[in-house]
C-alpha cells in the first residue's frame, strides 16, 4: 500500500522562499514519487486564529491554491482543496481534544511566544491549533509531513495523539514523521530567526521581480567579506546558506574559501545570487500569469480536492466514532 502525505499552507499572505523550500519543494518531491499518495491543503481555519480580513480572505485561499500549481503541484498526481471544504476535520480534532491536556498546549513554544508578544490575540484557536493539525493528518493517516522545523513541536502534538488513540481506543494511527527538505529551516534576510510572512523584511516572496530581488539581498547585513572564521549566524551566514540552496554546495565551498583566504566581493555575491533565486521564480510566475486567466480550472481543481479528501475523511471519522463508542 502506498504510503500517504499530508500539508498545508496557511492563507495569510503571500508565499515566501522558507514557504517553497521548507514545505512546497518537500510536497513536489513526494508528489513525484510513486510509493506515496499525496494530499496538500490550503489551511484557511488555521490563518483564522490571526487577525485577517475576511473581505479580501477568499482571494488569499485562492492564491495559495494558486501558488501551489504555479511552483508544480499536479491535480493530476496530488489531491489539492481547502481545509474547511472537509469540515470532518472539525469534527475529528474536537474527538482528538479529550485526549489532550490543556497543560501540555499551554507549553507549546508557539503559544507562549504568542501570549509573550500579543496576549490579546492569543485566542483559543491558537491553543487549538495543533489538534485541529493532528486531525489534519491523522484524518488521512498520513505518514509523512513535508513541513519546515518550526512544525516540529506541533507535528509531535499529532505523534502524541496518534499513540494515545490507539492506545485508548483501539485506532490504528501512523505516527507521522517530518518530511525534511534540504531547506528545512530559511533563515530571515535581516539575519535573525527564521524568514517569516509577518516580518517585514525578513522574505523574499514567491512573486518578487529580479529588481526586487536585488534590492532585498542588498540590504541583508554583511561585513567585511574577510576573517578567520567564516560566520555561522547572521547575514553573512544567511547569504551563505541561500548561495548553498540556489547556487550549490561547491559555490557556498568557494565562497567559504574566499572568505579566509582573499576575501567576499560581497556586491558580486548578491548580484549572481539574486539571478540564481530569479531562474527559479520566473517559470513560476509565468505559469502563475497563466492560471489567473484560468479561474474555471482553478474552481474544478477545488472542487475535485474537496471531494477527494472528503471520502477518505469520512471513513476515517466513522471508524474513530465506532471505536469510540459514539456510534
Ligand atoms: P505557514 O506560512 O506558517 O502556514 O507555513 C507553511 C509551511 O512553510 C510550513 O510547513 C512551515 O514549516 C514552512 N515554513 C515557513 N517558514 C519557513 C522557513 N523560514 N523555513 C522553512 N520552512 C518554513
Amino acid at each position: 500500500m502506498k504510503k500517504r502525505v499530508l500539508s498545508g499552507i496557511r492563507a495569510t499572505g503571500k508565499l515566501h522562499l522558507g514557504n517553497y523550500l521548507g514545505a512546497v519543494k518537500g510536497m513536489l518531491a513526494l508528489q513525484d514519487d510513486p510509493g506515496y499518495e499525496t494530499l496538500f491543503m490550503v489551511a484557511d481555519l488555521h490563518s483564522i486564529n490571526s487577525p485577517y480580513d475576511p473581505k479580501t480572505f477568499q482571494e488569499s485561499v485562492r492564491s495559495v491554491v494558486i501558488d501551489y500549481l504555479s511552483a508544480g503541484l499536479d491535480p493530476e498526481k496530488s489531491t489539492i482543496f481547502v481545509q474547511s471544504h472537509v469540515p470532518e476535520h472539525i469534527e475529528l480534532s474536537y474527538l482528538f481534544s479529550s485526549v489532550l491536556t490543556v497543560a501540555r498546549m499551554l507549553h507549546l513554544p508557539t503559544y507562549k511566544d504568542k501570549l509573550k508578544e500579543d496576549a490579546e490575540n492569543a485566542n483559543m484557536a491558537m491553543l487549538y491549533y495543533p489538534v485541529l493539525m493532528a486531525s489534519d493528518i491523522l484524518i488521512y493517516k498520513a505518514n509523512e509531513v513535508p513541513v519546515g522545523d518550526d512544525q516540529l513541536p506541533h507535528l509531535e502534538i499529532s505523534r502524541e495523539v496518534a499513540r494515545k488513540m490507539n492506545e485508548k481506543f483501539g485506532t490504528n494511527f501512523p505516527e507521522p514523521t517530518q518530511f525534511k527538505t534540504q531547506g528545512h529551516s530559511v533563515p530571515s534576510l535581516t539575519g535573525e530567526g527564521k524568514m517569516s510572512k509577518s516580518v517585514e523584511g525578513s522574505f523574499i516572496a514567491l512573486t518578487d521581480e529580479l529588481e526586487t530581488i536585488r534590492k532585498k539581498l542588498a540590504s541583508v547585513p554583511t561585513d567585511s567579506g574577510k576573517g578567520e572564521k567564516v560566520p555561522t549566524e547572521g547575514g553573512v551566514a544567511t547569504l551563505l546558506k541561500f548561495v548553498e540552496l540556489f547556487m550549490g554546495a561547491e559555490k557556498r565551498q568557494e565562497y567559504e574559501n574566499a572568505y579566509v583566504r582573499e576575501g567576499i566581493r560581497y556586491s558580486e555575491l548578491k548580484n549572481a545570487l539574486a539571478e540564481s533565486i530569479y531562474k527559479e521564480l520566473e517559470p513560476i510566475q509565468n505559469k502563475r500569469k497563466e492560471l489567473e486567466s484560468s479561474p474555471a480550472f482553478v474552481n474544478q481543481v477545488i472542487k475535485d480536492g474537496a471531494e477527494k479528501a472528503g471520502a477518505i475523511a469520512k471513513e476515517t471519522l466513522v471508524e474513530v466514532k465506532e471505536k469510540m463508542g459514539l456510534i
